[in-house]
This record gives structure tokens, sequence and C-alpha cells, in this order.
């Protein structure tokens, strides 16, 4: 199951992140896992684009516009049940807003 929220500032990231991060995107471990953050790029250019799909990725819950770029993102493996899980979250050019969005294979 996939959820989705739209918010007006990030969750995911820093609230500075256009100023704290140099690059569009950048490997960092944190929560024991590894995360993507950055100042964003598309979901075409994004590593992930393979786990997450391409609506999740790409669409603003806010306004439906693909005018986004992904700022968060990790995917993991739950070590017990072996399930897949991603969070990612993408900046609306058009709108403005954030939308997060969270996926359990479990659920
Ligand atoms: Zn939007």
């Amino acid at each position: 199951m996939t959820w989705s929220w739209v918010h007006d500032e990030p969750q995911l990231i820093e609230k500075d992140y256009k100023t704290k991060y140099k690059e569009p995107i950048k490997e960092i471990h944190r929560y024991g896992q590894d995360w993507y953050l950055g100042t964003g790029v598309e979901w075409k250019d994004h590593p992930l684009k393979g786990y997450i799909p391409e609506w999740a990725g790409t669409e603003c819950k806010n306004c439906e516009s693909k005018n986004t770029k992904i700022i968060a993102a990790q995917w993991s493996v739950s070590y017990h049940s072996g399930d897949s899980y991603w969070d990612c979250e993408l900046y609306c050019e058009d709108c403005g807003k954030y939308t997060k969005r969270a996926y359990a294979e479990n659920d």
C-alpha cells in the first residue's frame, strides 16, 4: 500500500535544504537506512526510479502537476520480514507544495 500526504514544508529533509545542500542528490546514511537527499532531481534521473513507481515519484498530490523533483527518498528491505518499503518526498515547481509518500509491501 502507498500513502500520500501534502505539506507546506518538507518533512523528510531539513527546511533549509535548498541552501543547506550544494548538490541535487547526495547519499546519506541515517535512521539505519541509506537516503538520497538534496536540492532535487526528476524521477527519471533518480537512482531509485526502479523501485518507486513513476506516478508516485512524479505526481504532486496537491495539483497533479508532474513538474516535480524528488528531494528525499529511501528504499529498504526489512531484515525480519523480507518485505520492501520506501519513502519519498517531492517538491512541486508549480504549486510549491511538498508531497510525501510511503510504501510498505506488507500493508
Ligand atoms: Zn503541485
